[in-house]
């Protein structure tokens, strides 16, 4: 954990600084609002979203505006989770688990431009980014249990490399996912919440603003300067102290994303078991480490890239990431 006492580093923020709550990621008050200037005032909304609460905040000077902007980008947000969540059977990823390996299912644009980059992490990663294993991930299921299933179980999804077996033909001018394996489920929970909130601060864009953050769970992109002129201040909570930060950091048009074992788990005898698994083994996967922190130019990067390194030792996660996505950058391990 770095050291915030450390007098050339960022002050400690209170609790009363933070202006996002959630996982990983948020976003930290630099200045009092009275302090601000009246031309720019911050209008923000939360709402319940993918099993978290999204967070969106506008840079305008008329707040009616900025609830109308904010309106766009959550709706954007819905739209992925509708489209993209393994929990719905009319989703274009529910329709897919039900129906493609048998037959080819149509998937919108954007489950496709998703579809794709996944499997882009997945050949660049030799498979420990997996999309495909949503059958493993449900038999886990951490949230609910309290002992890990049987071994034999899950050494059914161990080394299967699932991803290679899942087809997206783009013949004819719209995308059709079609499983080559019938134990494929896919699962876009490593990323698709990272491509939603990208596409929320398009639509913010859309609308001509220019300063603005949108945070899902942690997951978060920010737009131009916060509301005092200065570049967003972002924090990372700390996996051991929930109202702890273990680092701050200023930025503008970047995004962050968060990934670790502290959020949804069990221990059972010593161990942790989280909820991103190691395909190699169909476990979820051992790390030293608690958390890791990445910074990229987009939050689907961001987040595709933070759970594929989860539990890598930082050499091999930087290493990876100079080759996947050369502008990220590994802001914290811990
Ligand atoms: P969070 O939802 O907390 O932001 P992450 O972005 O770290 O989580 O992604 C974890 C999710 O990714 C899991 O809940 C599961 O849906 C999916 N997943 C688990 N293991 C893998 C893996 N090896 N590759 C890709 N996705 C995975
Ligand atoms: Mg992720």
């Amino acid at each position: 954990m770095e050291d915030m006492t450390n007098p050339t580093g960022p002050r400690l923020p209170s609790r009363r600084d933070f202006l996002a709550l959630g996982a990983g990621a948020f976003v930290v008050a630099t200045v009092p609002l009275a302090r601000s200037r009246r031309s720019r005032r911050l209008v923000r909304r939360q709402v319940p979203m993918m099993g978290t609460i999204a967070d969106v905040a506008v840079v305008h000077s008329d707040p009616r505006y900025a609830q109308g902007a904010i309106d766009a980008a959550l709706s954007e947000l819905a739209l992925v989770e509708r489209t993209m969540s393994r929990f719905r059977d009319d989703s274009d990823v529910g329709r897919a688990n039900l129906v493609a390996a048998s037959a080819p299912v149509d998937v919108t644009e954007g489950t496709a431009i998703v579809l794709t980059e996944a499997l882009r992490w997945a050949d660049l990663s030799d498979g420990a980014f997996d999309p495909c294993l949503a059958r493993a991930v449900a038999l886990w299921d951490v949230g609910s249990r309290t002992v890990p299933p049987p071994e034999a179980a899950y050494t059914l999804y161990a080394g299967r490399g699932l991803h290679r077996a899942l087809e997206l033909d783009r013949s004819g001018g719209h995308t059709r996912v079609l499983f080559h394996e019938a134990d494929i489920g896919i699962d876009l929970g490593g990323i698709a919440k990272g491509y939603g909130v990208d596409r929320a601060v398009e639509a913010l864009r859309s609308w001509g603003i220019h300063d603005a953050l949108v945070n899902v769970g942690g997951d978060l992109h920010v737009l131009g300067v916060s509301e005092d002129g200065d570049a967003w201040k972002v924090g990372v909570r700390s996996p051991t102290n929930p109202s702890g930060l273990t680092t701050t950091v200023r930025l503008t048009d970047r995004a962050v994303a968060t990934s670790g074992d502290y959020e949804r788990f069990f221990d059972r005898d010593g161990r942790r078991f989280h909820h991103i698994l190691d395909p190699a083994t169909g476990e979820p996967r051992r790390s030293a480490n608690h958390s890791v922190t990445v910074v990229a130019d987009t939050c689907m990067t961001a987040d595709a890239a933070a759970t594929t390194v989860f539990g890598s030792p930082r050499p091999r996660a930087v290493a990876l990431l100079a080759k996947a996505a050369p502008h990220t950058e590994l802001l914290h391990l811990t």
